[in-house]
């Protein structure tokens, strides 16, 4: 048995009090949701539900294909039930309470009244609330929560597996399979729990990263073959047209991964991708270590996320938005001395 009990006093009283009382609980991830905002949110349902309370999840957008085969990603919903007194706010897995994206413009006298938990692992978080637990040096936010599940007790095999398979999907797609220097021992040894109670870990790791049905593959080509390069190699970027995912059959989520590989480029100290995203641009930022901070060069367009990878919304075309941020890259790019 792999025994977490050396890191279970990570998690906050405060967390643990107000997770234990709440009796309907809103818990909420982010837009665009992703495997660790989803698999921290639906643990986050099972886990209160387990103590006998109520639970709904909700993302901004609808979840995306790739994570059908978590079965709890069903439950997900657009918008909080109308028909449900709330008495606490989860938020997982936001760098800030922004992240939360459109719904909590729909409802906002719900989002700033109800007392709040907030469970997050990005480095640009400034939560200080009472109950906000941020831990930068976390991998992922399912991380934290796996410690959370223990914490409360729940065997972590909750669910016929479901519990352990969210969890363990967050961590997969937040350390890549543990490649990213974000996996520490605490990583592993959360994971070793994870796949102890069932988590299959090598299907999901395939799912997330080595399986993409051919649309998706057809668009990496044809975005791929436009890469370009700036500041004698320091920069490595592509863009997304909406044009491209009609060309190639794709949807905007199999954008997912491209940044991936431009992050491979040997010379590159930082690899953007832009992505048309209605009338915005969507950009996504990756650094090599001990390079460039990725939040403070998409701080600057009013996005965050952790030092070697990070993003931002900008409400500026894609031309002018490309051109903006390349300039700000440049001059970072510039000053990074090896
Ligand atoms: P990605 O490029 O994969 O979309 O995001 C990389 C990292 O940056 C993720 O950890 C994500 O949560 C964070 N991130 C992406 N977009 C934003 C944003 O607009 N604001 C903030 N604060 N973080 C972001
Ligand atoms: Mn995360």
């Amino acid at each position: 048995m792999i025994d977490l009990s050396p890191w279970l006093d990570a998690v906050p009283a405060a967390v643990i009090e107000r997770l234990s009382t709440a009796r309907r609980v809103l818990a909420v991830g982010h837009e665009n949701p992703d495997a660790d905002t989803l698999g921290a949110t639906l643990a986050i349902c099972r886990l209160v539900e387990r103590g006998g309370a109520t639970a709904t999840a909700v993302f901004a957008d609808p979840i995306p294909p790739i994570y059908d085969f978590l079965t709890d990603a069903a439950r997900a919903r657009l918008d909080p039930d109308p028909d449900i007194d709330y008495d606490l706010l989860v938020v997982s897995d936001c760098g800030s309470l922004d992240r939360i994206g459109a719904v909590r413009g729909r409802h906002p006298e719900l989002f700033e009244r109800l007392p709040r938990v907030v469970i997050d692992h990005h480095a640009s978080n400034e939560a200080v609330g009472e109950a906000d637990w941020i831990e930068p040096g976390s991998a992922a936010t399912c991380e934290m929560v796996t410690l959370l599940a223990v914490r409360l007790g729940a065997p972590l095999t909750e669910g016929d597996g479901a519990l352990a398979a969210a969890l363990m999907a967050g961590i997969v797609m937040d350390t890549a399979t543990f490649a990213h220097p974000n996996a520490t021992p605490r990583t592993l040894a959360v994971s070793g729990a994870l796949v102890e109670a069932g988590a299959p870990l090598s299907d999901i790791s395939r799912r997330l990263y080595r399986s993409k049905p051919d649309a998706q593959l057809k668009l990496f080509g044809r975005v791929l073959d436009r890469l370009e390069t700036g500041a004698g190699g320091r920069i490595i970027h592509a863009t997304i047209l909406d044009a491209d995912l009609v060309a190639t059959g794709a949807i905007a989520a199999h954008s997912e991964g491209i940044i991936d590989l431009l992050a491979q480029s040997e010379e590159a100290e930082i690899a953007i991708v832009f992505k048309e995203s209605g009338d915005g641009t969507r950009i996504s930022v990756r650094t090599k270590p001990g390079g460039v901070d990725a939040t403070v060069l998409t701080g600057r367009f009013g996005g965050g996320g952790h030092a070697r990878a990070a993003g931002a919304t900008i409400v500026l075309p894609v031309d002018e938005a490309r051109r903006a941020v390349l300039s700000e890259a440049e001059r970072m790019a510039a000053a990074v001395v090896r």
